[in-house]
């Protein structure tokens, strides 16, 4: 069950609500969003009926909701939501759509410059890049820690593009917050439920990657962990399930784009370069995701593919890169899309 507060709600008649929802033997957990508060109630649902929470003076609305993930589902937002990332609000959302590129992993000041000014004229407007990176194997590079951190931030001052970067760990929550725009939760991760709740606290968009086995529905009950402790700024992304295929790396699934759009009013993004994990399809899959309405992509960009720690077959560069640009630039407009451009301080 949820409750909807009145726009402009005071924290006083939001206290009053908890206070009777933890009297009763429940638990309540309280979302703030730009227009109201909305607060999502744990326990029996027949004895949360009987407090006629909906005479509360500030309670707009009382939602049973029969859907096992519930802040972020549409029965109680119908209207979609827009993310806003970085000091500059960066949108995430479904009038725009948005291009964030970078490196798979942040490995010298000089490759992620120069990966950011690639991504930067190829229309994106957010950096992403791992300093913490979960790898499959322990022998593989695992990132640069903090100072892949501070080379983003200073790459963020260069070129203005607010950063996305994956935490994975609950003990770095904080560090990486410090430094981050946006906290990537991975595919590795995206079941972690400590780490879920941790990023729900830390008051940062959060991007959560769909577990490679994870159905759209678990999916979705991740993201509400999230939701749960308050933090409704969760951009999901989809970025290939695992199946019998060998051919690709994983199976992008297209359509759980416009299935997650129709249970959740989450933005949708698709991840091209690690769902097929070959530079030659990121292009095509990033066509396929604008088609089926995703609200955006995350692509991998390399000045030295050939080279790089983490992901090189998949990293666009030159000819490539260009290609990419031309669709971001021409095929979301086809769709009533604009740029996602920064909105400004
Ligand atoms: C990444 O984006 O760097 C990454 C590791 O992706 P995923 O979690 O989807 O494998
Ligand atoms: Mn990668």
């Amino acid at each position: 069950m949820v409750i909807v507060m009145a726009p402009g709600a005071s924290d006083a008649q939001i206290d009053a609500v908890v206070a009777r929802v933890t009297e009763a033997g429940g638990e309540a957990f309280v979302s703030r969003g730009d227009e109201r508060a909305i607060i999502g109630l744990v326990g029996d649902i027949d004895r949360f009926h009987g407090l006629n929470l909906r005479t509360y003076p500030g309670v707009a609305e009382v939602v049973r909701i029969s859907t096992p993930f519930k802040l972020v589902s549409r029965q109680h937002h119908p209207a979609m939501s827009t993310v806003y990332v970085g000091e500059t609000r960066v949108p995430i959302g479904p009038d725009t759509f948005t291009l964030i590129a970078g490196p798979c992993a942040v490995e010298t000041p000089e490759q992620t410059l120069a990966a950011a000014e690639m991504a930067q004229a190829a229309g994106a407007t957010l950096l992403r890049g791992g300093a913490f990176k979960p790898r499959s194997s322990p022998y593989a590079f695992q990132g640069l820690g903090e100072t892949g951190l501070r080379i983003l931030s200073d790459v963020r001052e260069a070129t203005g593009l607010p950063v996305v970067t994956e935490v994975v760990d609950v003990a770095d929550v904080e560090l990486v917050a410090s430094y981050a725009d946006m906290l990537q939760i991975g595919t590795r991760n995206a079941q972690n439920f400590t780490l879920l709740q941790a990023v729900g606290e830390i008051g940062k968009p959060v991007l959560l990657k769909r577990g490679m086995s994870s159905t759209i529905e678990e999916w979705l009950m991740a993201a509400e962990y999230i939701a749960q402790r308050g933090n409704l700024d969760i951009v999901l992304c989809e970025r290939g399930i695992r199946t019998f295929e060998k051919a690709t790396r994983n199976t992008l699934d297209v359509s759980a784009v416009p299935v997650a759009h129709d249970l959740a009013h989450l933005p949708v993004i698709v991840d091209p370069s690690h769902s097929g994990g070959r530079r030659d399809l990121v292009v095509p899959l990033s066509r396929a995701a604008i088609a089926v309405g995703a609200d955006g992509i995350i692509v991998d960009v390399h000045p030295h593919p050939d080279t790089a720690l983490c992901d090189g077959p998949q990293a666009l560069v030159d000819g490539d890169l260009r290609e990419l640009a031309t669709v971001v630039r021409q095929f979301p407009s086809l769709l009533g899309r604009a740029p996602g451009q920064p909105l400004g301080v």
